[in-house]
């Protein structure tokens, strides 16, 4: 067996996520290695902590990293709130919605659901009416589900889960950094991430922040050092995994430094260097980058006569899905668009699988040239599969986008 260097083909990942990171994350991600106790490392974490309560919008204590892809941080959440035998119920508009549901019912949860059509999210009346039938300890919902493109509104969630005691987990893997999200603001009990979408990073580290809330309940299932030796101390009751065992975690990252799992080290750097990025620039900023090449690739596919799926009043910024048109053949299109112009764009799953390509701007390819050359090479993906098209239609629809922002002293 023969084997060379690592080196990946240039290419730009235009699809649903991971997308191409930040260099800057990918030359943190290069720095030494430290020991986990050392004073530069757990330095580290506490910065990493803090800026993460800056991007979640949070004062909670408990914001940190679960080490793992977003799921890590899901699975983590789920198992470390959910007590074996407690109602969960699980507001389903897109694929991670079945991920929650799925990870719930493996935590022991008695799951209860709603579903919406795939291209459509939930009003909070319908979410609260169904908090009402089923007297939940817990709600879980996806904000952004990058399956259907949908962006579930949040801010008037929280209340409700309050008036009705009940704890809310969101994941926003997809969402957070190109939409607005506000921990705090918004009544959020935990909440999780990826880096490889919005942020600009790899996949590997899942940030998450906890309310006080949430933190009660998880220390309420700690288990003692005897409760492991004789099995009676907690039964029933002990969180299910020793890897994400959250009140574990919370003692690794904490005062204490109680030892758990050897911190991921070279993720940490990325994930902080993600955070960092993101600060410098301004969330708010960042949000409005992501608004404005959102809205030129939308504009440009549109131009290029394609239509775009589900209620667009409700599409995340940093992702649009659009239907494959008659006669193409979509995973031979995606193909050329991979070979011939080092472009990757995304399929879909599920109900919408050979239906629909998925088109990303986010993160560090939230940018016009990116923007451009995929309508560009997709134009003309399109006519060699024998599209009929105006030429210089999608890039030309993207580009007025840009003017017009431009016009408006919009920045970049
Ligand atoms: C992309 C995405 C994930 C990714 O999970 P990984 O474990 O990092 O693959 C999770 N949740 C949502 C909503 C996503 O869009």
């Amino acid at each position: 067996m023969s084997s060379s260097q690592i080196n990946p083909p240039p290419r730009l990942l235009m699809g649903p996520g991971p997308i191409n990171a930040d260099p800057r994350v990918l030359r943190a991600m290069s720095a030494q290695l430290v020991g986990q106790y050392d004073p530069s490392m757990t330095g580290y974490m506490n910065e990493v902590m803090e800026l993460y309560r800056g991007v979640f919008k949070t004062t909670n204590d408990a914001t940190l990293l679960v080490d793992g892809t977003s799921r890590a941080g899901i699975e983590a959440a789920l198992i470390s709130l959910i007590e074996p035998g407690a109602k969960v119920l699980v507001p389903i508009f897109g694929r991670f919605g079945h991920l929650l549901k799925e990870i719930a019912v493996r935590a022991g949860a008695e799951v209860a659901v709603r579903e919406k059509a795939w291209g459509q999210v939930f009003t909070p009346e319908e979410i609260e009416q169904a908090i009402l039938e089923e007297q939940p300890a817990l709600l879980a919902l996806v904000q952004g589900d990058t399956s259907t493109t949908m962006n579930q509104p949040l801010q008037d969630i929280g209340a409700i889960c309050r008036a009705h005691g009940v704890l809310f987990y969101t994941d926003v893997t997809a969402s957070l950094a190109g939409n607005e999200f506000r921990a705090d603001d918004w009544g959020i009990d935990a909440v999780t991430a990826g880096l490889q979408k919005c942020l600009g990073g790899p996949s590997g580290s899942a940030p998450i922040s906890l309310s006080e809330r949430a933190v009660q309940v998880i220390r309420s299932r700690r288990h003692v050092e005897e409760g492991i030796a004789d099995g009676t101390q907690g039964r029933g009751r002990r969180i299910a995994s020793n890897y994400f065992d959250l009140a574990m975690i919370l003692d690794y990252w904490g005062p204490q430094r109680l030892n758990h799992h050897t911190e991921a080290t070279s993720m940490l750097y990325g994930a902080r260097e993600c955070a960092r990025l993101l600060l410098e620039e301004g969330i708010d900023a960042a949000i409005t980058r992501h608004q404005l090449h959102g809205a030129a690739m939308l504009a440009g596919v549109q131009g290029l006569g394609l239509n775009v799926f589900g209620d667009i009043a409700h599409k995340m910024n940093n992702v649009v899905a659009v239907h494959i048109p008659d006669g193409i053949d979509g995973d031979a299109a995606r193909q050329a668009m991979l070979e011939d112009f080092g472009i990757e764009i995304g399929t879909s799953f599920g109900p919408l699988h050979g239906k629909v390509w998925r088109i990303g701007t986010m993160g560090y390819n939230a940018r016009k040239d990116a923007v451009l050359l995929t309508l560009a090479a997709l134009e003309q993906v399109l006519r060699a599969g024998g599209a009929d098209l105006t030429p210089g239609g999608g890039v030309g629809a993207a580009t007025e986008v840009y003017q017009d922002a431009t016009a408006q002293g919009s920045p970049r």
